[in-house]
């Protein structure tokens, strides 16, 4: 067994809320990059060109990339050959969570009840995913997620006669509903098959895959160059200004599911779509 200290957990949880709310990835710089010679429309461009000064600034003056620096979801890997030391896990996750957003001046965004509304005033609990995985190692991976884009997303519970056609319809509606008010550019998260919750957690995961790579099986491949391509025409663009450039990427992932069913998320992300990654 190999030890893995809490403080240790602690410590990296709150460096990468920091970083993660002022520095977005490499695959989402280029993503944007690659967006301004892209975009057809001049204010599209515009738009896209503030979001790029906006995220130098980020970094270079250390301001948050945006104000709404998100709910703290978390996917941990843990090897079965780890023994967590020092405390428990789940307290010393959210400790980490709280020091990042409160060291870091970050917007504290989460209330304890989602009917009486008081704010937590640390962000904490977060979200947090566990996967067992083989190996004595613990990888995190940290995506604040903002509700501007969360808000518009959806879990559609379609009917297996849907087909891969009824999928279609149903992400590009989804995306075209969001409109403006996910902050397009997008990256579009899908997750279809498992049950209820599990497109959902799937199509969260899906966020956190580097924008530009696509997923391994054939079909859902082609499926996601298919739907950037339909998503990219539906005219949306940056801002919701209109344009070219509706979305970055729209990743996909798939899992066994029920004969009568064929669940369905679509999790949009707006342009700050933050993900950062650590192995212990
Ligand atoms: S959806 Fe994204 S860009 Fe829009 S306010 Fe929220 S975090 Fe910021």
């Amino acid at each position: 067994m190999r030890e893995i200290k809490c403080s240790d957990i602690s410590d990296t949880i709150r460096e990468m809320c920091i970083e993660a709310t002022h520095f977005l990835s490499e695959d989402m710089k280029a993503a944007l990059e690659q967006a301004v010679d892209r975009e057809e429309s001049m204010l599209g461009k515009q738009v896209l060109e503030s979001l790029e000064e906006n995220l130098e600034i980020a970094g270079r003056d250390m301001i948050p990339i945006c104000q709404d620096t998100g709910m703290a979801v978390l996917f941990v890997e843990i090897g079965q050959e780890v023994h967590i030391t020092g405390g428990v896990l789940e307290d010393a996750i959210n400790e980490g969570v709280r020091r990042g957003y409160v060291d870091g001046y970050l917007r504290k965004s989460v209330v304890e009840d989602p009917i009486y509304r008081k704010n937590t005033q640390d962000n904490t609990p977060a979200i947090i995913h566990y996967n067992i995985v083989p190996g004595d190692t613990m990888k995190i991976t940290l995506a604040p997620k903002g509700f501007g884009s969360e808000n518009m997303s959806r879990v559609i519970m379609l009917k297996p006669a849907d087909g891969i056609e009824g999928v279609k319809k149903a992400i590009l509606e989804t995306v075209d509903a969001a409109g403006p008010n996910a902050c397009p550019p997008v990256v579009v998260g899908v997750g279809i098959g498992g049950d209820f919750e599990k497109c959902a957690i799937m199509a969260k995961h899906a966020l956190t895959r580097p924008a530009g790579e696509h997923s391994p099986v054939p079909y859902v491949r082609d499926l996601e160059i298919e739907l950037l391509d339909k998503i990219n025409r539906l005219g949306i663009g940056p801002g919701g200004l209109g344009g070219t450039v509706t979305a970055f990427a729209i990743n996909i992932e798939t899992y066994p599911t029920h004969i009568a069913g064929l669940p369905l998320a679509v999790n949009i992300c707006c342009h700050v779509n933050r993900h950062c990654v650590r192995e212990l």
